[in-house]
């Protein structure tokens, strides 16, 4: 679809903290890189909002980008707000027909009210190629992401469908693409006989941040590593394509998704969780996660969570990939880690062993380091790492930017297609059911440190 004709864009949930927080600004600077994109939002939540308070909240919102006036000044004279019951009928009814397409409903709803929805919307007629975008979780294991899945299809087919998961929106995902199949010097290494292991780590010192009523419920392990950076480890370790489609994108994923099961298929061995006790991050003074407000405590959630998966096929086989993130440790570290394996034969004379190589791709801030052995400085006989960096320019636009610009257009290449959704879920299932049982221990960090010792492996593989 071109980005000259006019898309009306339907926010569900336009009150929420998602619509406030990422979407609206992700419109916003859209439209500062494409200031003649048509786009209407119409906002629809159960809230009260006059109109001019619809038109500021945009504002604000845009004004957090900063959106230039003129396309500025063009969506603010065209949206407007509804006040619904999104899970009454005749009222989401009565607003779907007041809509004109092409049209996209982007579901910024709890997840329950999204699936409510849905139902609804298999007896509302849709304009003509209605697109669906929606926000993770999609479904809470295989079996209800499998039951969402076909709701959806009731409503509207696959290629009209939008799972969001705006890391593959970043620009530092986006560019492993480019670095892995646009050089040469990195396809024959790009497998087991020189990679010994991979790390995807997402660690913040960001605490709960008053999110309790979302994360509570969710924890580390759903929150990040089931949807997120399960997502980076298929475009880390799929293979090429013939041309950036669609369809060869989400083929090439899903077949690694499909290929990846928890390390030695044991839980217990697989996976490791903690939660974080009172402490400091940097002057912040952080109370233990049990007595944020709004957690409980019954719940037993955690806040680091690890897991190592293999991808059981010919390049990967026998190479363990450690999925991590946390919340509130000392360190924000947001890479991916590939370490490759020594050298064969290391010349006898060396003062010292050499450390394996790395090449590290910076979540954010995006940049991308080659960590090399050579000699040291004023002693040719010792070894040292140096380390060749790349800073990227920061992200041209906003994640929910990049995704929302493919929604808007009808491609659905940044999507996480439905049977990927499942395969995720079929990945981390048993990990959910051995915590739900208790078969394998919460831990505890303090606050501001780098979590419990000895969790990532080292510079050896731990099998
Ligand atoms: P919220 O609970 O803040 O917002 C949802 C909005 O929907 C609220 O304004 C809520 O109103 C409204 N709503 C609920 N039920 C109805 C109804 N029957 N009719 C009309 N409006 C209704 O959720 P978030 O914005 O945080 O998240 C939305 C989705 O995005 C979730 O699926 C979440 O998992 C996902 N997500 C959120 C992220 C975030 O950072 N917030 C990040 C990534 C994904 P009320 O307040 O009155 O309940």
């Amino acid at each position: 679809m071109a980005a000259d004709e006019s898309v009306t864009l339907l926010i569900l949930g336009a009150g929420g903290d998602l619509t406030h927080r990422l979407l609206l600004p992700g419109v916003g600077s859209l439209l500062k890189i494409e200031p003649t994109r048509k786009v209407r939002i119409i906002g629809a939540d159960r809230a009260d909002l006059s109109p001019a308070d619809w038109k500021k909240r945009v504002e604000e919102a845009f004004d957090t980008v900063p959106v230039p006036a003129r396309p500025k000044r063009s969506v603010l004279s065209r949206t407007r707000y509804q006040r619904t019951n999104l899970l009454d009928a005749t009222e989401l009814s009565d607003l779907i027909g007041s809509l004109a397409g092409p049209l996209v409903i982007y579901f910024a709803l709890p997840p329950a009210v999204s699936i409510g929805v849905c139902k609804l919307l298999e007896d509302i007629d849709l304009p003509a190629g209605t697109r669906l975008a929606l926000e993770k979780p999609f479904g809470s294991d295989e079996k209800t992401a499998r039951a969402f899945n076909e709701q959806l299809h009731r409503v509207a087919p696959e290629e009209q469908i939008f799972r969001v998961d705006h890391f593959l929106g970043r620009s530092t995902v986006l560019n492993l693409i480019g670095l892995r199949f646009a050089n040469r010097i990195l396809q024959p290494v790009w497998n087991r006989e020189h990679i010994e292991r991979v790390e995807i780590i997402y660690d913040e010192d960001l605490a709960l941040e008053g999110r309790a009523g979302y994360y509570d419920k969710a924890g580390a392990l759903r929150d990040m590593l089931q949807s997120h950076l399960l997502q980076v480890l298929a475009v880390f370790a799929m293979e090429s394509v013939a041309e950036l489609s669609a369809t060869e994108v989400q083929d090439q994923k899903n077949q690694v998704l499909r290929s990846t099961h928890l390390w030695s298929n044991s839980p217990k061995r697989a996976s490791k969780r903690a939660r974080y006790t009172a402490g400091t991050i940097g002057r912040r003074k952080v109370p233990a996660y049990t007595r944020e407000k709004g957690v409980d405590p019954a719940r037993n959630t955690e806040t680091l969570a690890q897991v190592q998966v293999e991808v059981r096929n010919n390049r990967w086989s026998g190479v363990p990939f450690t999925l991590r993130s946390g919340k509130a440790l000392g360190t924000p570290r947001k890479q991916i880690v590939a370490y490759f394996r020594q050298v064969p034969h290391l010349p006898v004379g060396f003062d010292n062993t050499a450390a394996p190589d790395k090449l590290i791709i910076n979540l954010n801030p995006g940049a991308v380091s080659f960590v090399l052995t050579m000699n040291a400085e004023g002693s040719p006989m010792d070894l040292e790492q140096k380390e060749l960096r790349a800073e990227l320019a920061p992200g041209w636009m906003l994640p929910y930017g990049e995704v929302l610009r493919e929604v808007l257009d009808g491609d659905t290449m940044l999507s996480v297609r439905g049977d990927a959704a499942e395969s995720c879920w079929r990945v981390m299932d048993p990990v959910l059911k051995a915590w739900a049982a208790d078969r394998v221990p919460m831990e505890t960090y303090p606050a501001g440190s780098s979590g419990p010792d000895g969790w990532l492996p080292g510079d050896s593989v731990v099998n």
